[in-house]
C-alpha cells in the first residue's frame, strides 16, 4: 500500500478524493495533471505542457518522496497541453506512455494520421503550416515531439495500466482516441478535455478564466458531434468528482446533477 503525503508544507499537489491528487491549475488555460494511487503504485494522469516536466517531478516528489517512480503515465488525449511532458517524464521515471489506439498518430508524429483527424484549427493553420515547411523539415519537427519508444496502447475495455478499480470511459471528439478515467466505487471521473470546468468557448470565459461546464475548444475539436455524445455518456456516469483537463475540479454535491443539466439530461432518476 502506498502512503503518499497528504498536506502540509510542500505538498505541491491538493488531494481531492480519496488517492486522487490535483497539480493545477496553473498558466493562462488553467492546466491540471492528476497523481492518482491505487493498492501498491501511483500514476500520473496527462502530462502539462513540454515546459511543465519540472514542475510535475516536484509535485511527484512531493507526495510519494525522492525517487518515486509511477507505474505508468496514462493520457486523455495526446495533444501538446496534455502529452507535453510525457517523454521526459517517462525516460526519467522509466515508464511507459499509455493511450487510445487512435491517439498513436499524434504520439508518432505520422503526418498522414494527423490530417485524418484534424480540427479546424488544424485544417487551417496548423497543417497548412506544416506543409509548406517541406516534408524534411517537417519530419524532423515531428520526430523531435514523437513519443516513439514510450508510447504504448490499451483497449478501452482493457483493464487500465497502473490502476486497478478504475475504468477507461471512450469520450471521443476531441480527438478520436480520447479517453476518460472513472472510478465506480465513488464515481470520481477524470475527463481531460471531453469535459472542463473552465469557459473555453466564449472568449470572456477563456481572457477571464471563468469557471463552468465546458465541452472541448470547438477550434481544436475534431468531432463537434461525437464531442457532445461523449458529455451525454459522462453525465450518465452521475460523479461525485468531476476533474477536468483544465479549471477547478468541481468536487460539491451538486456536480453530478449540473451536468445532467449542462448535457440536457432530463432530472436524476
Ligand atoms: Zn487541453
Amino acid at each position: 500500500m502506498i502512503r503518499p503525503r497528504r498536506g502540509g508544507a510542500g505538498v505541491l499537489a491538493r488531494e481531492i478524493s480519496p488517492d486522487v491528487y490535483c497539480l493545477g491549475p496553473w498558466g493562462r488555460v488553467q492546466t491540471d495533471v492528476y497523481f492518482v494511487c491505487s493498492g501498491s503504485s501511483w500514476v500520473l494522469i496527462d502530462a502539462g505542457w513540454a515546459k511543465d516536466g519540472p514542475r510535475i517531478e516536484r509535485a511527484a516528489e512531493s507526495l510519494f518522496g525522492a525517487g518515486a517512480r509511477p507505474a505508468a503515465i496514462l493520457l486523455t488525449h495526446c495533444h501538446p497541453d496534455h502529452a507535453g511532458a510525457a517523454l521526459q517524464l517517462a525516460r526519467a521515471w522509466d515508464c511507459a506512455v499509455w493511450m487510445h489506439p487512435a491517439e498513436l498518430p499524434f504520439a508518432t508524429g505520422d503526418f498522414a494520421g494527423m490530417r485524418a483527424y484534424a480540427g479546424p484549427l488544424d485544417r487551417t493553420v496548423v497543417l497548412p503550416l506544416m506543409r509548406a515547411m517541406g516534408s524534411r523539415r517537417r519530419e524532423a519537427m515531428l520526430a523531435r515531439s514523437s513519443l516513439g519508444e514510450v508510447a504504448r496502447t490499451f483497449e478501452p475495455g482493457a483493464e487500465v495500466p497502473g490502476l486497478p478499480g478504475w475504468e477507461c470511459i471512450p469520450t471521443p471528439g476531441h480527438t478520436p482516441g480520447h479517453v476518460s478515467y472513472f472510478r465506480p466505487r465513488d464515481r470520481v471521473l477524470i475527463s481531460g478535455d471531453a469535459l472542463m470546468t473552465l469557459k473555453v468557448n466564449t472568449v470572456s470565459g477563456l481572457l477571464l478564466q471563468q469557471p463552468g461546464l465546458s465541452g472541448p475548444p470547438w477550434y481544436t475539436t475534431w468531432s463537434q458531434r461525437a464531442a457532445r455524445a461523449s458529455i451525454g455518456t459522462l453525465a450518465r456516469l452521475e460523479p461525485t468528482v468531476l476533474a477536468g483537463g483544465h479549471g477547478t475540479p468541481m468536487t460539491d454535491p451538486g456536480t453530478a446533477a449540473r451536468l445532467r443539466a449542462f448535457a440536457g439530461l432530463a432530472g436524476p432518476v
